[in-house]
Parts: structure tokens; sequence; C-alpha cells
């Protein structure tokens, strides 16, 4: 049992101060933004973007981010529901 050799590979870890500039939500102006709307193209924070699942053909999901103005309109979101009552 001899001493390990001591592998500690330390490379400078400075992952904390390579975030570029912080974004807020432009919708609420008071959480950082995580996304962008990809209609309007604004920054959006978890509680106010709008996820929406796309799917195409068998395997081929993915989301994409609207705020909860374009996820309403069908000009930007063609998947949009109407709000109004049911038909
Ligand atoms: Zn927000
Ligand atoms: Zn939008």
């Amino acid at each position: 049992m001899r001493s390990d050799s001591g592998q500690t590979d330390k490379k400078g870890q400075g992952t904390l101060n390579n975030m570029e500039k912080v974004v807020f939500c432009e919708m609420c102006k008071a959480v950082r933004a995580f996304t962008r709307c990809l209609g309007c193209g604004i920054a959006l924070c978890e509680n106010c973007a709008c996820d929406v699942v796309k799917t195409s053909g068998h395997d081929h999901v993915w989301s994409i981010s609207y705020c909860p103005l374009c996820i309403i309109d069908p000009a930007v979101n063609p998947d949009a529901e109407p709000v109004k009552g049911k038909a």
C-alpha cells in the first residue's frame, strides 16, 4: 500500500465567470431568461415561456418556446389553439 500517485487534475476551473452578460426576461423583467420567443425574439424566463412540443414523423420531436402573446397568435404559431370557446 503505497501512497497513490496524486492525480489531481487541477486545471483552472473558471467556469463561474464565463457567462455572458445576464439577460433578464423581457416579460416580467424579474427573472433571468433562459430562452427566446421564436416569434418575436424577446428573452423569456421559465415562467413566461410557453413551450410547444413539435413532432414530425415518428422520432423527430423538439420543443420551441413562445412568449404568451405569440403562443396564441396563429400568425406566429400555426398550432395555436383558438382561445375563444370551443367550436
Ligand atoms: Zn418572465
Ligand atoms: Zn413572442
